[in-house]
């Protein structure tokens, strides 16, 4: 099977979730998104660009070379994997890194590459022998701050003059102790300490600002006021970059309040279907979605014509008439897996 295996489990209720659960829905989502795969998700679709400047060239690269990376960075690339520049990483690198900065918003599924390519424009910008932070990063939860922390980490492996803090909670510092570390990644409310109570970080010297998981993020209200409380500080020149898996409405005015004159950078869904999706279930604690709501989560799993597995949290006799009633509506057969039985997930 394809790498991803989508594991879904739902609340049994009336469906009225609370603003908190829902964010955490959707950032326990994104963090298991990123544990479990391990390739980039291979889109065929087309992307598109609207780019502030239209008279300016249309710029995209094939391979990482074109895009002139300090031999450091391209040698952390190539140490990851990574061959060629995926679909969004085509098209969002070169504008990421063009002199002088632009300001980018850019919208695409979990799994397209959007970390790796903030990761790569904020190493690229910084200047190690400053010792202060230039770049900003903020994440809407602890975990995933911790996630994308560790792909600086990876990416800069072999830029060691390149340091990284978090700014997370329970990493305690005193006040007015200059932070030496060039990049920053960290959730809105300890950022913001950073900078105004504790005094840690100046603003005015950031280069590159990038705010990450844009629609998780706005979930809460006090994410939304604390993020733009820090941009607002942020020096007039500085490279505002914002990133989302999804863009409703809620999530394009929060962007556009964020950074100004961007460019964007869209790339269209893939059409969903479950032919090429084996599911399960299991048992467990909760469960209970609408037909279309199952469909579009576990859609996730089999796109791109890759087959997907998916596997379903049956928590109870109600949860289980729910399951039937997708086999019902699908008509596709959800067997039960055998937990005990690994090769059987394989
Ligand atoms: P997103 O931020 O859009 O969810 P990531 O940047 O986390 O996507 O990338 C998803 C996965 O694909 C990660 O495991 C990452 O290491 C890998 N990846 C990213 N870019 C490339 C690439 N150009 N080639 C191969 N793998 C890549």
């Amino acid at each position: 099977y394809a790498s991803s295996i989508f594991f879904l489990s739902y609340t049994v209720g009336d469906g009225d979730k609370s603003d908190e659960e829902e964010k955490e829905d959707r950032a326990t989502q994104s963090l298991l998104n990123k544990l479990i795969r391990s390739n980039v998700v291979n889109n065929t679709n087309q992307v598109e660009v609207l780019q502030r400047d239209p008279n300016s060239p249309l710029y995209s690269v094939k391979t990482f070379e074109e895009l002139r990376l300090k031999p450091q960075l391209l040698k952390g690339v190539y140490e990851m994997g990574f061959n060629r520049p995926s679909k969004i990483q085509e098209n969002a690198l070169p504008m990421m890194l063009a002199e002088p900065p632009q300001n980018l918003i850019a919208q695409s599924q979990s799994g397209t590459g959007k970390t790796a390519a903030f990761v790569l424009a904020m190493l690229s910008h910084v200047d190690p022998s400053l010792k202060w932070p230039q770049c900003l990063c903020i994440s809407p939860t602890y975990e995933l701050a911790l996630q994308t922390g560790k792909v600086i980490e990876q990416m800069g492996k072999f830029y060691s003059e390149v340091k990284l803090a978090y700014a997370v909670r329970g990493h305690k510092m005193d006040r007015g102790v200059k932070i030496k570390e060039q990049i920053v990644i960290g959730t809105p409310g300890t950022v913001l300490d950073w900078c105004v109570k504790l005094k840690l970080i100046d603003p005015k010297k950031i280069k590159v600002f990038v705010l990450d998981e844009a629609d998780v993020m706005i979930a809460t209200q006090g994410h939304q006021d604390q993020s733009i409380r820090i941009q607002r500080m942020l020096p007039k020149g500085c490279q505002m970059l914002l990133f989302s898996a999804t863009f409703e409405d809620s999530v394009w005015k929060f962007a556009e309040r964020v950074v100004p004159d961007p460019n964007i950078i869209k790339l269209k869904r893939e059409e969903e279907t479950l032919d090429t999706i084996k599911q399960y279930y299991v048992l467990c604690n909760n469960g209970n979605p609408d037909n279309e709501t199952y469909l579009h989560r576990i859609g996730r799993t089999g796109r791109f014509g890759k087959r997907g597995l998916a596997v379903n949290m049956v928590d109870s006799q109600r949860s289980m008439e729910i399951l039937k009633t997708y086999e019902k509506h699908f008509n596709k057969k959800i067997g039960r897996l055998d937990t005990d039985d690994l090769d059987e997930i394989e």
